[in-house]
Protein backbone atom coordinates (compact mmCIF):
# COMPACT_ATOMS: atom_id res chain seq x y z
CA UNK A 1 0.00 0.00 0.00
CA UNK A 2 1.28 3.47 -1.07
CA UNK A 3 -0.28 6.44 0.85
CA UNK A 4 0.71 10.41 -0.46
CA UNK A 5 -0.40 12.80 2.60
CA UNK A 6 -1.16 16.01 1.39
CA UNK A 7 -3.81 17.64 3.25
CA UNK A 8 -1.85 21.11 3.65
CA UNK A 9 0.36 23.07 1.82
CA UNK A 10 1.89 20.93 -0.26
CA UNK A 11 1.96 21.62 -4.10
CA UNK A 12 1.24 18.18 -5.38
CA UNK A 13 2.16 19.13 -9.02
CA UNK A 14 5.52 21.16 -7.78
CA UNK A 15 8.61 18.96 -9.06
CA UNK A 16 10.85 20.45 -7.14
CA UNK A 17 8.97 19.69 -3.96
CA UNK A 18 11.24 18.00 -1.22
CA UNK A 19 10.15 14.29 -0.92
CA UNK A 20 10.21 12.30 2.59
CA UNK A 21 10.12 8.52 1.98
CA UNK A 22 8.61 7.21 5.34
CA UNK A 23 8.75 3.23 5.59
CA UNK A 24 5.17 1.79 7.72
CA UNK A 25 1.90 3.69 8.32
CA UNK A 26 1.65 2.97 11.88
CA UNK A 27 1.67 5.49 14.51
CA UNK A 28 5.18 6.70 14.27
CA UNK A 29 4.42 6.75 10.54
CA UNK A 30 1.71 8.62 10.34
CA UNK A 31 2.86 10.89 13.26
CA UNK A 32 6.15 12.19 10.92
CA UNK A 33 4.51 12.54 7.98
CA UNK A 34 1.52 14.30 9.07
CA UNK A 35 4.06 16.81 10.81
CA UNK A 36 5.95 17.37 7.16
CA UNK A 37 2.82 17.67 5.74
CA UNK A 38 1.86 20.57 7.58
CA UNK A 39 4.95 21.87 7.67
CA UNK A 40 4.37 22.32 3.88
CA UNK A 41 8.07 21.81 3.03
CA UNK A 42 8.65 18.68 2.58
CA UNK A 43 5.87 16.05 0.79
CA UNK A 44 5.86 12.79 2.13
CA UNK A 45 5.13 8.92 0.83
CA UNK A 46 4.15 6.53 3.33
CA UNK A 47 4.52 2.92 1.86
CA UNK A 48 2.61 0.13 4.30
CA UNK A 49 3.12 -3.40 3.82
CA UNK A 50 -0.06 -4.85 5.11
CA UNK A 51 -3.60 -3.98 3.60
CA UNK A 52 -4.11 -0.76 5.76
CA UNK A 53 -2.51 1.94 7.84
CA UNK A 54 -2.17 1.97 11.92
CA UNK A 55 -0.01 -0.82 12.66
CA UNK A 56 -0.21 -2.15 15.82
CA UNK A 57 -2.74 0.13 16.93
CA UNK A 58 -5.17 -0.57 14.41
CA UNK A 59 -8.53 -1.59 14.74
CA UNK A 60 -9.66 -4.76 12.48
CA UNK A 61 -12.88 -6.20 11.86
CA UNK A 62 -13.05 -10.12 12.65
CA UNK A 63 -15.93 -12.08 11.50
CA UNK A 64 -18.08 -8.66 11.88
CA UNK A 65 -16.32 -7.92 15.46
CA UNK A 66 -14.34 -4.52 15.23
CA UNK A 67 -11.29 -5.52 17.45
CA UNK A 68 -8.02 -3.37 18.66
CA UNK A 69 -4.85 -5.08 18.02
CA UNK A 70 -2.84 -3.24 20.19
CA UNK A 71 -3.16 0.08 21.38
CA UNK A 72 -6.42 1.97 22.36
CA UNK A 73 -5.38 3.89 25.61
CA UNK A 74 -3.74 7.12 25.34
CA UNK A 75 -1.20 8.41 28.33
CA UNK A 76 2.02 10.59 28.19
CA UNK A 77 2.95 13.48 30.23
CA UNK A 78 3.87 15.35 27.26
CA UNK A 79 1.66 18.33 26.60
CA UNK A 80 3.35 18.57 22.85
CA UNK A 81 2.11 15.16 22.22
CA UNK A 82 -1.09 15.88 24.51
CA UNK A 83 -1.64 19.20 21.93
CA UNK A 84 -1.19 16.63 19.17
CA UNK A 85 -3.25 14.68 19.83
CA UNK A 86 -5.79 17.04 20.69
CA UNK A 87 -5.38 18.73 17.51
CA UNK A 88 -5.70 15.45 15.46
CA UNK A 89 -8.87 13.86 18.09
CA UNK A 90 -10.59 16.64 19.26
CA UNK A 91 -13.34 14.52 20.41
CA UNK A 92 -11.31 12.69 22.81
CA UNK A 93 -13.01 10.83 25.88
CA UNK A 94 -11.34 10.40 28.98
CA UNK A 95 -12.64 7.15 30.63
CA UNK A 96 -10.84 5.89 34.46
CA UNK A 97 -8.81 2.47 33.49
CA UNK A 98 -6.40 0.05 35.73
CA UNK A 99 -4.71 -2.09 33.75
CA UNK A 100 -2.60 -5.19 35.00
CA UNK A 101 -1.02 -7.95 34.12
CA UNK A 102 -1.57 -10.78 35.82
CA UNK A 103 1.49 -13.33 35.86
CA UNK A 104 2.65 -15.90 38.23
CA UNK A 105 -0.69 -15.54 40.03
CA UNK A 106 -0.11 -11.90 40.74
CA UNK A 107 -1.01 -8.67 39.33
CA UNK A 108 1.59 -6.13 38.13
CA UNK A 109 1.12 -2.58 37.37
C1 LIG B 1 -1.25 -5.76 22.72
C2 LIG B 1 -0.75 -4.32 22.63
C3 LIG B 1 -1.39 -3.33 23.39
C4 LIG B 1 -0.96 -2.00 23.30
N1 LIG B 1 -1.63 -1.04 24.01
C5 LIG B 1 -1.28 0.26 23.90
C6 LIG B 1 -2.05 1.29 24.51
O1 LIG B 1 -3.06 1.05 25.15
N2 LIG B 1 -1.63 2.58 24.35
C7 LIG B 1 -0.53 2.89 23.61
O2 LIG B 1 -0.20 4.10 23.51
N3 LIG B 1 0.21 1.94 22.99
C8 LIG B 1 -0.15 0.64 23.11
N4 LIG B 1 0.57 -0.33 22.44
C9 LIG B 1 1.76 0.07 21.71
C10 LIG B 1 1.44 0.72 20.37
O3 LIG B 1 0.56 -0.11 19.63
C11 LIG B 1 2.79 0.89 19.65
O4 LIG B 1 3.65 1.65 20.49
C12 LIG B 1 2.64 1.62 18.33
O5 LIG B 1 1.75 0.92 17.47
C13 LIG B 1 4.02 1.73 17.68
O6 LIG B 1 3.87 2.47 16.50
P1 LIG B 1 4.95 2.38 15.36
O7 LIG B 1 4.45 3.23 14.23
O8 LIG B 1 6.29 2.69 15.92
O9 LIG B 1 5.02 0.84 14.94
P2 LIG B 1 3.87 -0.16 14.42
O10 LIG B 1 2.55 0.14 15.04
O11 LIG B 1 4.45 -1.52 14.60
O12 LIG B 1 3.76 0.19 12.87
C14 LIG B 1 4.78 -0.18 11.97
C15 LIG B 1 4.14 -0.28 10.58
O13 LIG B 1 5.20 -0.45 9.64
C16 LIG B 1 4.81 -1.48 8.72
N5 LIG B 1 6.04 -2.03 8.17
C17 LIG B 1 6.98 -2.75 8.81
N6 LIG B 1 7.99 -3.05 7.99
C18 LIG B 1 7.66 -2.50 6.76
C19 LIG B 1 8.31 -2.48 5.51
N7 LIG B 1 9.50 -3.07 5.31
N8 LIG B 1 7.70 -1.83 4.48
C20 LIG B 1 6.50 -1.23 4.67
N9 LIG B 1 5.84 -1.22 5.87
C21 LIG B 1 6.42 -1.86 6.89
C22 LIG B 1 4.00 -2.45 9.55
O14 LIG B 1 3.15 -3.26 8.75
C23 LIG B 1 3.21 -1.49 10.44
O15 LIG B 1 1.98 -1.08 9.85
C24 LIG B 1 0.15 -1.66 22.47
C25 LIG B 1 0.79 -2.66 21.70
C26 LIG B 1 0.34 -3.98 21.76
C27 LIG B 1 1.02 -5.03 20.90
Amino acid sequence: MFLSISPYNIDMNNESQKIAVIIGAGPAGLSAAYALAKSGKVRPLVFETSAGPGGLAKTVNYKGNRLDIGGHRFFTKSQVVKDFWQEIMPSFMKRPRQSRIFFAGKFFN
